[in-house]
């Protein structure tokens, strides 16, 4: 007999959104988090985007999450009072190449069944944004942003309501395989440790999460996470005003990224980012470098041409849990129970990279149905 049912590693937004949907069906759930509240690696450095499900492969894990997991985040802020806008976006072409990749860009998203996407001039983009500079754009009026604090808090709140426990400032060190799940050994912030056992182990320690899948003896290369730094700079106001909606520029073609882009905040705040920067190794460097402002500013200004050099300042950065390596063509996310490798009951989510935010409750979803007790 096991200590707990299902214990989930790691109070990101993707863990959060799991222990809520689990701790709603079975009992005894657990979350461990090694800092001292939700929230406080990649889940609270991004873009705050609700994602529309554009860019992804046809059939992707990325695609169909992010497209399901977008319509049930805006019915569960509705609910729950979550602040958030349907802001909407433009992807924009400064260039008849930039075109012609927009018009591919729109054949993607149509393979993804997403059908509210429409091509605009010149004209109907000056009617939208008037200080945006682009030959066409292609609109998504179902693009949003939120407030991704109070979405976590109000996660953490309905898994306690559920009767689930949470466990701050409790870090996993180690993971053995017995008879009948896995015992954890779990450091406390006072430096103890203690140890119990759990039929059920989801591993959503995202910047981490291979390493804890090593914990359980998987050596997989293919599974290695590649960190990738992005920072932002932010645009001082009064500039700042001039700018309403999400604006993207082409994204680029093997989609390590979709381009410097302009992000806007609920309270008004325009942020330009982020870039991205694969690091030499795994350590989570936050450090801002001023020197980029240079580069920031050039690609900014070929849409943004009342822009100038000193109206934009470093803001922060955020590190994605990547399986893409330097260079390779497009990965999916890793979502596995590893029964296949003699592991039954532990379950990986591994490069939970963008969007996985936008889709975090219907990731839950995908990972309740792999947890049949
Ligand atoms: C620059 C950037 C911009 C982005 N923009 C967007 C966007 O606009 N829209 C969108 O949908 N997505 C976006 N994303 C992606 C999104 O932020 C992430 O996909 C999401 O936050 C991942 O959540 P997570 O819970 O998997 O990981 P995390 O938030 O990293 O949470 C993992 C948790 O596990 C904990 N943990 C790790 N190891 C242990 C251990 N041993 N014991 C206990 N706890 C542990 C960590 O402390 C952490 O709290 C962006 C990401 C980046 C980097």
């Amino acid at each position: 007999m096991n200590d707990v049912n299902i214990t989930i590693i790691g109070a990101g937004v993707v863990g959060l959104a799991t222990a809520r949907k689990i701790s709603g069906t079975y009992d005894n759930v657990f979350l461990l988090e090694k800092h001292n509240t939700f929230g406080q690696e990649t889940s609270s450095r991004n873009s705050e985007v609700i994602h529309a499900g554009i860019y992804y492969p046809e059939n992707s894990l990325k695609a169909r999450l992010c497209t399901e997991g977008k319509n049930l985040l805006y019915n569960y802020c509705e609910k729950n009072n979550i602040p958030h806008r349907r802001c909407g976006k433009l992807i924009v072409a400064t260039t008849p190449e930039e075109s012609d990749i927009i018009e591919g860009v729109r054949l993607t998203a149509m393979n993804n069944r997403l059908t509210d996407l429409v091509m605009l001039d010149k004209d109907e983009i000056a009617e939208l944004e008037p200080s945006v500079f682009a030959i066409k754009a292609l609109w998504s009026p179902s693009t949003g942003i939120i407030d991704s604090h109070s979405l976590m808090k109000q996660y953490e709140t309905d898994t306690i309501n559920n009767g689930g426990q949470i466990a701050y400032n409790s870090e996993v060190s180690s993971i053995k395989r017995t008879l009948e799940g896995y015992e954890l050994t779990v450091k406390e912030a006072d430096g103890k440790n203690y140890s119990f056992t759990s039929r059920f182990v989801i591993n959503s320690a995202g910047l981490t999460s291979d390493l804890i899948a090593g914990m359980v003896g998987i050596r997989d290369e293919s599974i290695k996470i590649w960190y990738c730094k992005g920072e932002y700079f932010r645009i001082i106001p009064p500039k700042n005003r001039l700018l309403n909606r999400l604006v993207y520029p082409v994204p680029h073609p093997r989609l390590e990224h979709i381009g410097v882009h302009v992000t806007v905040d609920l309270a008004g705040g325009v942020k330009l980012g982020p870039d991205v920067k694969y690091l030499d190794s795994n350590i989570q460097d936050y450090r801002l470098t001023p020197s980029k402002q240079e580069a920031f500013f050039s690609s900014a200004r070929k849409f943004l041409p009342f822009l100038e050099f000193d109206d934009i300042a470093p803001e922060m950065a955020g590190i994605r849990p990547k399986l893409q390596k330097p260079g390779e063509a497009f990965r999916d996310y890793y979502i596995m129970e590893e029964s296949g490798r003699g592991l039954p009951g532990f379950i990986n989510l591994i490069g939970m990279e963008s969007p996985a935010l936008t889709s975090s409750l219907a990731i839950a979803d995908y990972v309740f149905k792999l947890v049949a007790i």
